[in-house]
């Protein structure tokens, strides 16, 4: 039976949120192995279905990958990319490629699935903010007491930065697995510490490309 222009509710990580899609094509694959030894052999079947949707909103494509397995009763259902809550902002092109390339790194953990991933890129990205401002004067705490002196970072935001950043922390040394709400609060903090550098450079770059005004002869 074809499943094709059946319309479906799945999550789109454009429109981020459950939006109507159309199945586009599917196609299902029947797999089977032998698990055991010699004197024990046991037949394990699964059959993957692979769907692949796209969003009648935004035209968004995700595939879907269903697992089905009759033997162990094994019945699992990915996304790629998978759900995400949020995309990349567009002023992070204003920042310098260092932290381009590191923002693209962590978004890329982020739609991986790899919280923990994800969380030990932003406290590395704000190790790198950091130094691109107050530079290298000490201890974390001492850099972000900088931050507030400097007015970077204003008195409550920092107290809101600390916490989450020890959850990056503890993601790199405690084992802590990170929930999406965790992780989320943790790219608003960082980005909204990050945003004002990128509108600063923003500002001097059109500075630099505006013509001066001509006094009279
Ligand atoms: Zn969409």
């Amino acid at each position: 039976m074809t499943q094709e222009n059946k319309i479906e509710r799945v999550h789109c990580n454009r429109c981020l949120q459950q939006t109507n899609h159309e199945v586009i094509a599917t196609r299902v694959v029947n797999e089977s192995e032998e698990i055991g030894n010699d004197e024990c052999l046991t037949d394990i079947d699964w059959q993957v279905t692979y769907t692949m949707l796209q969003c009648r909103g935004c035209g968004t494509i995700t595939l879907r990958r269903h697992l089905l397995s009759y033997g162990n009763g094994v019945d699992e259902t990915d996304y790629f990319p998978p759900p995400i809550s949020r995309q990349m902002p567009k002023w992070i092109f204003d920042l310098p490629a260092g932290f381009q390339s590191l923002i693209d790194e962590i978004y890329t953990a982020l739609h991986a699935n790899s919280k923990c991933l994800a969380l030990m890129g932003t406290r590395a990205l704000v190790d790198l903010f950091m130094s691109a401002t107050i530079g290298d004067i000490g201890g974390f705490q001492r850099k972000l007491e900088k931050l507030v002196e400097d007015g970077y970072l204003s008195k409550k935001n920092r107290e809101i930065l600390e916490p989450a950043l020890d959850a990056g922390h503890a993601a790199t040394h405690r084992g802590h697995d990170p929930s999406v709400e965790d992780v989320n609060l943790v790219f608003d903090i960082v980005e909204n510490l990050l945003q004002p550098l990128a509108l600063k450079i923003k500002v001097e770059n059109l500075k630099k490309h505006t013509p001066k005004r001509q006094g009279k002869p």
